[in-house]
Order: structure tokens, then sequence, then C-alpha cells
């Protein structure tokens, strides 16, 4: 779960058997049930002058003890400061409200919700008769974004209660499926990386599950089943029927014409969005998964600037996140650019849904996907063995068995030494004589002094073998015989190749299809794609004008987290010189 926005709390959740049946039912608690990491940090009393700042925005009025000011599953449209009286939030279950937490004089109402625009998690209900401060949430997204020091407290805030719903269990989520499925393991990762708190229950080791199934008329052979919101039951959803039920993109108006629409929410698309946003530009973010992109799949970062220790690209991706919606940035999730109409005047991006997106610039941020072994048999066996990246979810699969890492990059190092943590032994699969040319030193030293990481070199795999999960690889060292192993987990980490198939010939690629921009792009190629201006195209802009590419899906990026925020960050400079053309 490290691939989540509040990835080392959330972690927790899954390992502490909250994620339980019993956990569900649990009765009404008197006391406040949500769990508090900093209680003077996540919920804080303003001070008289704060108080007057976000007052002024807003308007004071008397409420009384019932009366619900917003309900958990609706779009949050008010902010609130509690001045007499008091707030509760509370979450409704099957039999009756349980109260996650009292809100006081001096104290506020929202969490990430209230930034995302995604519908409430709870409802938030009066229940002593007293004052309080409403703000539209239009309003408050104008405070946090002009006054500095009431945002911090907001933001901080806000981003502790969600993890505090997380590791209480508070959720309006449950899933249902095996843990060795692929499914249920791809939307597992789509709540995780989209920050929302869901209860999982795994079959295999939880027998009480057929009482749960009858109640919604369901079997063991429709799983995995999400059950949303304790009324909507899905088969084995796609992410975009999960993003459809939970609310994900409600609020987002598609239909009018954006100052620049990014496609791809990797490092690259959420450092644009950032700098959009801020900047005061109307974007929208297109993101045909959730948030994260390549990064939000590594399990440890240590070389991005400013993070000594490292950090999960689950995280540094979800601040981007949270960071992009506090600025306004609009990010819609489940949904894939298909199609780009680049003729003159307004551009179009189809999205798989049928829609289209208009646009009067577009950043081009749909990085790369992982390339595959050349084995017939091993789509069979993704997510049920076979896994593109090494996170917490994965990491606890494959607890105290023995793994194989294929690749000899800095990701599979990375993975390597990550999964040694939890695995018995990792098997190193490189096709090369030795890593040095490959991978970064600190990475190789790491892996020749951990004892339970083996190199393997000129080595590759040759068969995979299992019934329904992968249960036995084979593989071969240059001209010797092949050997057969009992491993379930393999990690591919062979590099990837750019997303550039819904471009639709608009920009010219290099030949390996990365997109061409700036002095990389040819007289002719500016010829052959009727290049209208008389400058020649912006250092990240391609044959399009006003069209941009940044990060691993540019032709001379360096495929780095630092040079995609980079890319990201200075190709709005470039946006607002084409805007005011
Ligand atoms: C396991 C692993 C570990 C790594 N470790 C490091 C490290 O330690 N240090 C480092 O500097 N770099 C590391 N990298 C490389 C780094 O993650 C990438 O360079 C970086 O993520 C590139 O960012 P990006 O935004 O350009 O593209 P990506 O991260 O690839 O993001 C592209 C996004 O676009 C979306 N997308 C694609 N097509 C479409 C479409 N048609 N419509 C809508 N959305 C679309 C994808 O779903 C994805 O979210 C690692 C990579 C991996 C895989």
């Amino acid at each position: 779960m490290a691939g989540g926005p509040f990835g080392s709390l959330a972690r927790y959740v899954s390992l502490s058997g909250l994620h339980t049946k019993t956990r569900m039912t649990t009765s009404i608690e008197p006391q406040d049930a949500a769990v508090l990491p900093q209680p003077e940090q996540t919920f804080p009393e303003l001070t008289e002058e704060q108080i007057a700042r976000v007052a002024a925005q807003g308007r004071t009025r008397r409420v009384e003890a019932g009366e619900v000011l917003a309900a958990a599953g609706a779009q949050v449209a008010h902010f609130y400061v509690v001045r007499s009286g008091a707030v509760e939030a509370v979450q409704r279950k099957d039999n009756g409200d349980i109260r996650v937490r009292t809100i006081r004089p001096g104290q506020f109402t929202g969490e990430v919700s209230i930034l995302s625009g995604r519908p409430a998690l709870v409802s938030i209900r009066v229940c002593d008769s007293g004052e309080v401060i409403e703000l539209e949430r239009a309003r408050l997204l104008d405070l946090v974004q002009t006054d500095a020091e009431l945002s911090e407290i907001f933001v901080r805030a806000f981003l502790l209660r969600r993890v505090a719903l997380i590791t209480g269990g508070f959720s309006d989520v449950v899933l249902v499926g095996s843990n060795h499925s692929s499914d249920t393991l791809r939307i597992k990762e789509f709540l995780t990386r989209n920050g929302h708190p869901y209860t999982s229950i795994d079959p295999d080791r939880d027998s009480g599950i057929q009482e749960l199934l009858d109640q919604f008329r369901f079997s063991m052979a429709d799983l995995p089943v999400l059950i949303c919101r304790g009324t909507a039951v899905l088969r084995n959803p796609t992410n975009r029927e999960v993003a459809d039920c939970l609310g994900f993109n409600e609020g987002i108006d598609q239909d009018h014409v954006r100052d620049v629409v990014i496609v791809g929410a990797g490092p690259a698309g959420l450092a644009a969005a950032v700098y959009a946003a801020s900047e005061g530009l109307d974007v929208l973010v297109i993101e045909s998964n959730a948030p994260g992109g390549q990064a939000g799949t590594s399990s440890r970062i240590e070389n991005y600037l400013g993070f000594p220790s490292g950090i999960s690209g689950g995280d540094l991706t979800g601040r981007a996140y949270t960071q992009a919606q506090k600025f306004g940035a609009k990010l819609a999730v489940a949904e894939t650019a298909t199609h780009l109409d680049c003729a003159p005047g307004t551009y179009k991006i189809d999205v798989d849904d049928g829609r289209t997106i208009r646009a009067r610039t577009i950043v081009i941020a749909t990085g790369a996907e992982y390339r595959k072994l050349p084995l017939p048999n091993i789509t069979q066996f993704e997510g049920a063995g076979i896994y593109y990246g090494a996170t917490f979810i994965e990491s606890q699969l494959c607890e105290g068995e023995e793994v194989i890492v294929v690749g000899g990059g800095n990701s599979a190092g990375q993975a390597a030494v990550f999964l040694s943590q939890t695995a018995r032994k990792v098997h190193m699969l490189i096709r090369s004589r030795g890593l040095a040319a490959t991978m970064s030193r600190y990475l190789i030293r790491r892996i020749e002094e951990s004892p339970k990481i083996e190199l393997r070199t000129c080595t590759e795999i040759t068969s995979l073998e299992g019934d329904g999960h992968l249960e036995r690889v084979a593989w071969r060292k240059d001209q010797e015989a092949g050997e057969t192993r009992d491993i379930r987990h393999v990690f591919v980490m062979t590099g990837a190749k750019p997303s550039t198939g819904w471009l639709s010939g608009c920009v010219a690629l290099d030949d390996q299809g990365f997109v061409k921009t700036g002095p990389a792009i040819s007289a002719e190629e500016l010829a052959a794609t009727k290049w209208p201006l008389s400058r020649p195209p912006q250092l990240l802009e391609t044959t399009r004008p006003g069209v941009f590419a940044v990060g691993d899906v540019r032709a001379g990026n360096i495929k780095r987290v630092a040079s995609a925020v980079g890319e990201g960050s200075i190709a709005i400079s470039f946006v607002h010189q084409a805007l005011q053309a």
C-alpha cells in the first residue's frame, strides 16, 4: 500500500485486522471513535483573529440540535467553524450511526473531500444547538490559496483527518476478494492511490464471508465484489465503475474549453497541474488510472531532492495530488485519452467514455508503460504472481517466500532491496554480465551486501507454470541446462515504452515512439505537420503550437522523477506564452 497518498499510515489498516467483518459491525461507541495521530493538529482550535478572517468570507448563523449540515455521499458544499454549541461527524452503519468526532467551539469541519470536491465520507450533524460560521466551498478554496497561515492549518488537518478515517476503518467501501486475484489487487491499488479508505475481506482467510455474500445475493464465483456505500454492489468492477460509484469525478465540468488539459497524472503531469493551477490557469488533468504514474509503484525513491531518507513514490505523488487540488486543479481519474484532434483552433481530446474534452493548450504527460517478458502465458499470471511494481501490497503477498526480480536498472534494484525485507530470498535475474552499466552504485552495494539477494547474471526466464496462480518458474543461464524452481512471485522491472498511441499521428515521434520537442524537431518534420508560426517550437513544444510534452514520454528526457517534475513545472511558462499569442 505504499502507493497511496496516505501510504505509511494506511499500511496499518491492512495489517491490523481492521479490514474484517467484525470491524464493520462495531457497535455504536459513546466516545469519539477516530484514531488521532496528532490531535492538536487534526482538530486545532482557531484563534479569535483567525476566526475573524474566516468569518469575513462567509456568514454566521444559528443551528439547532439534529440539523444535518452535510450528508455522507453528497458533494461537500460548505465548510463550518463552530462558534458555540457543537457539531459531530458521523458515519452511518447498519446498526446505527457511529460518531467519528465531536467538533467544538473554535474547531472546524472538513477533510480531503472538501478540497477535491468528491462526495463526503461522513455526515456533519449538530449535536448541541449554537452558532456556526458557514462558508461556501469555493470561498474556502479561495481562503486556502490566499491565506498562508490558515492554508497550512486547514490542509494539514484535512490530511490528518483522512488518515484518521483510514486507520480507524471508517470506510464506505467493502471489497470482498482473494489477495491472489489480480482484479482484487487492481481495485485495492486504485482505491489506495486515490486515498480512499476501504475495508477488505479475503475469503481465503475469513470463513464467515458467505453470510455477507448471501445478504447481497452473491456467490464466491462472483468475486471480487465491491460494496459501495452499503447499497450499490459491483461485481468485478472496472476502475471506471469504482470511480463512478464513489463519485470521484463528480463536479468536474468536462464540457467547457480549458486553458490547459494535462494528459497523465504521474510526477510530470502533477507538477504541471500544481504550477498551472497555482498560476491561475483553468486546468483539467485526465488520468487513465489513478494519480502517481510509474513513480507511484516505487517503494522508495532515494535520489529525489529534499528527502534524504527517501520517500515512497505513493507518498510523494499523493502529496502532489493534494497540492494540485489545493490550488484548484481538477483531476478526472479512470479516464483514458484515446484520440487527439489537432486541427487548427481548439484542440480536442476524445476520452474512452465517448466524451470529447476541449483545450486551448495541451500538456502530454502520459509517460511510459512497463515492458512485458516475451512469454506466451505471462498475462494469465499478471497480478497472480507476475507484478510490475513492488509496493507494500505486493511485499505482503510474498512474505517469507522466494521471489524473482527481473531487470538490471534502478527500479529493479530498489525492488530487490525492498522485497528482501519481507521475502525469504530474492533472485535477481539479469541478461547482462553485471549491474555497473545500468544501476546506481549505492543500490549495487546494497545488493552485494544483502545476504538475501542472489544476483544471477546472463540469466533469462524461459517458462511460467501454474493453475490460476503462478507456481513454478524455469530459467536458463547462457548455454547451461535450464532449472525449474517452485517460485510464486516474479517482479518484472525491465523498462518501459512510451504511451503515445492516442496521439493519432498529430505530433512527430522519434523512432522509438517518444514525442519530439523543441530543438529535436527537424525542419522536415515541421514542414510535414505544417507548423504555422514564424518562430520555431519552444523547448518542450511539439510540432503543434501549444501542445507540449513532458516527462518520460518526451524524446531525450532523462527518465527520473526529478526531470519529470522539472519539465512539468517549466512547461507551464510556455503554456502562458502560447495562451497569450
Ligand atoms: C518501480 C520504479 C521505480 C522508480 N524509481 C525511481 C527513483 O528512485 N528515482 C527516480 O528518479 N525515478 C525512478 N523511477 C522513474 C520515474 O518513476 C519516472 O521517470 C517518472 O514516474 C516519470 O514520470 P511521468 O509523469 O513522465 O510518467 P509516468 O510516471 O509514466 O506517468 C504517466 C501517467 O499517464 C497516465 N496515462 C498514460 N496514458 C494515458 C492516456 N492515454 N490517458 C490518460 N492517462 C494516461 C498513466 O496512467 C500514468 O499515470 C522509477 C520507476 C519505476 C517504475
